[in-house]
């Protein structure tokens, strides 16, 4: 008998969904497998294509049956459908590697710590403007496989995260872009920080001496790593995060101070977007216009109002602590800081010393403030919980003199009592606003 040849996408978000999309335009037999409940959106999607699924659990036998299996970057190795998979040996990889099966795009690929979003949007931004037939996606909003379901693009400028990485095969980036790697969704590698930084370095894998790495050459992560991967001369770009200059062509050295963005971390993400810019042949003038006309996504050092000369800032994103180092490091102000949620295995000893120079209070937003106060109990005369976003405000607002500034930059993530960080900060910035309106 004649076995069915079909495709099993385990995970139903916006990868899961874009991989489906792609499957059915390629005419390839599909199903969907989530584990929870389908948001009723892209179950429309799957509805409204034809594309068969099952939710609130998985048909084990259906699964072992698979040719392959396209596993969303949710999902860890330990679940139990990925050993069932296994056991069967059912090939599986990630939607980025089946999206890059599918394409012949130019790859502009991204990755690191923090800044990714920051990166991609700048990069994919300077070369729309000029003219290029580009297209963003990966982790960036809308999933690789959902763009290429719709078009080829010349270009492609992909945000790909550690997760998105763990399942690459052939993935070759033309351009790779490595930020920094720093501890972060450390639960997810059995708290190896190796395990997550080999994640993160399968950007690299398969390049050849065609390609191009741009990465930060003060990261002794990413510098070792690279020493010891054989990696066939590939061309590499090391970029400086003390002089956000060096390693650029001469040309290019004034442009990095043209971005709007504030931080001096925003300086290395903007040498790293014009590297890839100019390796893609770029002018200077088209360069200097995109980076001129770029605005950051919301949640990224954003600020909110400026109330009774008290400035609000909404940092929701910084979910681990290398981004409040950037954060509290920006500030030229006294500052009261809002932070705190699900730990993932934070270490603050970091930023001890800006937290000491700058914080004038903390306001734990969280279920768990004890990560917090048991590392700033003895630093920070004024400590407060709640787990309520008005209040956090309203205790800021009270404290603050004129000139101070309050952000929240919360070095964890979200999930303790929100949805997900865009809701930390949409609250934030919805309650910032009325006591604005209330002033
Ligand atoms: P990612 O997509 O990697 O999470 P974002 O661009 O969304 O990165 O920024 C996340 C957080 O990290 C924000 O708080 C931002 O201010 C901070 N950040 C941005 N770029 C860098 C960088 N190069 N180094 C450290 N922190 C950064």
């Amino acid at each position: 008998m004649e076995t069915k040849s079909e495709i099993v996408i385990l995970g139903a978000g916006e990868s899961g969904i874009g991989a489906a999309l792609l499957a059915k335009k390629l005419d390839q037999s599909v199903y969907v497998s989530d584990a929870g409940l389908i948001n009723e959106k892209y179950k429309e999607e799957l509805i409204n294509n034809k594309i068969g699924f099952e939710e609130s659990g998985h048909d084990f036998d259906r699964l072992k049956n698979a040719t392959l299996a396209i596993v969303s970057p949710g999902i860890p190795d330990t679940a139990k459908p990925i050993e069932i998979l296994k056991d069967a040996d059912v090939p599986m990889i990630s939607e980025i590697e089946y999206g890059y099966q599918n394409t012949k795009a130019f790859i502009i690929a991204i990755t690191g710590s923090n800044g990714k979003t920051t990166t991609t949007g700048l990069t994919f931004h300077i070369l729309k403007e000029a003219g290029v037939d580009v297209a963003v996606g990966g982790n960036y909003g809308i999933s690789m496989c959902r763009v290429l379901a719709e078009r080829e693009p010349k270009y492609f400028v992909l945000e790909l995260s550690s997760f998105q990485l763990e399942k690459v095969k052939t993935f070759k980036a033309d351009i790779a872009i490595i930020l920094n790697i720093t501890p972060d969704h450390l639960d997810r590698y059995e708290y190896n920080m190796d395990l997550y930084v080999a994640a993160k370095m399968n950007i690299v894998n398969n390049q050849t001496k065609e390609n191009i790495i741009i990465y930060n050459g003060d990261d002794r992560y990413i510098q070792s790593n690279l020493d010891n991967r054989n990696l066939p001369s590939t061309r590499r770009i090391p970029l400086s995060t003390k002089d956000y200059i060096t390693g650029l062509v001469s040309s290019d050295t004034d442009l990095v101070f043209r971005t709007k963005l504030e931080g001096v971390h925003n300086l290395f993400n903007a040498s790293c977007a014009i590297a890839a810019c100019r390796e893609v042949g770029l002018s200077e003038t088209q360069i200097a216009s995109g980076l001129a006309s770029f605005t950051n996504m919301p949640h990224r050092m954003e600020p909110i109002a400026v109330i009774k000369g008290v400035q609000y800032i909404n940092d929701s994103k910084a979910t681990n602590v290398d981004a409040v180092y950037f954060a509290l490091d920006a500030m030229t102000t006294p500052v009261i800081w809002i932070a705190g949620g699900a730990d993932k295995g934070n270490d603050y000893k970091q930023i001890d010393h800006l937290v000491r120079d700058k914080v004038k209070m903390l306001i734990c937003l969280t279920a768990y403030p004890e990560p917090l106060t048991t590392a700033f109990g003895n630093v920070i005369e004024e400590i407060i919980i709640t787990e309520d976003v008005d209040e956090a405000i309203q205790v800021a607002a009270q404290y603050a003199d004129e000139g101070d500034t309050v952000i929240l930059s919360p070095a964890c993530a979200s999930f303790d009592l929100f949805n997900n960080y865009m809701d930390r900060g949409e609250q934030f910035r919805t309650s910032v606003l009325k006591r604005l309106k209330e002033n």
